[in-house]
């Protein structure tokens, strides 16, 4: 199918873009790498009759590391992050999510900021942004305001941003050497969206794990922490948090299969998951 028709802008800053977004409001679309709204357009889902193309502003591109947190602008693409070295370095998590997400060509156009703002329920980067307790960095026709992870993902495609809103940055606590990561998903295909998958975080406290942070992704409407689970793995029972995922956790039954398949398939991804936080980064 084609897309409905629709008026397009080259962005030339960022305030040009929060002043369009003011003047047409529900009607403008921010366009960044295009792999999740062009497909929108094409299938009809969504008929904005202006499309803002931010490709240009690059000061919202790069990755860098400062006062204990990593920055990843929200125009950089999926394939820079996942050759960068302070990603791998200071945001390991994300660098072993980044491999997941589609296939080459759409890691080379899409945008961390993009897989962000749409907030696909089966996305990994949300979950990630969420287990590493992430901070979204924001402007809007108020200014700048940050938002914390726990408090940004809202609902099935709903975040805390506003029709005005741009979401300039993606910011992390950098890895220290008491940090303890792990990733896992099962999709039918590597490179498909997960049918379940988690993303975790903890710190390394004497021989058990604290701030246990698990933020499932492809179980509910929105990324999602399993707090239950949290608790009793910081308690120091896998076997307990595996049982508490039954209260954290009701995912729908859908085409990709029963809700308790899926339930079960985050058990096992849990026990996964919690081997790699055991392990001591090299
Ligand atoms: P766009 O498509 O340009 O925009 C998406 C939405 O976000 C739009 O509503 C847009 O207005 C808004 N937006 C974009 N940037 C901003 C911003 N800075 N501030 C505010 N709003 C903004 N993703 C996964 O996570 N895992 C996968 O396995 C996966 N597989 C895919 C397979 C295929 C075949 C395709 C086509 C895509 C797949 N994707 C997958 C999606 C991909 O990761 C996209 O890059 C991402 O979801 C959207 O990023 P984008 O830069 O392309 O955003």
């Amino acid at each position: 199918m084609k897309p409905a028709p629709f008026a397009y802008a080259k962005a030339r800053s960022l305030e040009e873009t929060v002043a369009l977004l003011g003047e047409h409001g529900d009607g403008a679309k921010l366009l960044a790498g295009g792999q999740s709204l062009i497909a929108t357009l094409n299938m009809r889902l969504s008929a904005p009759s202006l499309l803002i193309d931010i490709n240009g502003l690059r000061d919202l591109a790069g990755i860098s590391q400062r006062d204990g947190m990593v920055q990843i602008g929200a125009l950089t693409r999926h394939a820079e992050v996942e050759r960068s070295e302070v990603a791998a370095k200071h945001a390991p998590l994300i660098a072993q999510a980044m491999p997941h997400i589609g296939h080459p060509a759409i890691r080379n156009r899409g945008t961390f900021g993009g897989s962000v703002a749409f907030a696909d329920p089966a996305a990994e980067l949300p979950a990630c942004v969420l287990a590493l307790g992430g901070e979204l960095d924001i402007t809007g026709a108020k200014g700048k305001r940050s938002v914390k992870a726990d408090a940004f993902f809202k609902g099935l495609f709903e975040t805390a941003l506003g029709p005005q809103d741009v979401l300039t940055a993606i910011r992390v606590p950098a890895a220290t050497a008491h940090s303890r990561f792990g990733f896992a998903e099962l999709a039918r295909r590597h490179g498909d969206y997960a049918l379940v998958g988690l993303a975790a975080s903890a710190r390394a406290d004497g021989k058990g794990l604290a701030d246990v942070r698990l933020a499932y992704f492809g179980v509910d409407s929105t990324a999602l922490r399993a707090r239950k689970a949290e608790a009793a793995l910081a308690a120091g029972s896998l076997d307990k948090a595996v049982e508490a995922l039954d209260g954290d956790l009701d995912p729908p039954d859908d085409l990709q299969g029963s809700s308790k398949l899926k339930k079960h398939l985050a058990g096992v991804l849990l026990r996964r998951v919690a081997a790699q936080l055991s392990e001591a980064r090299s």
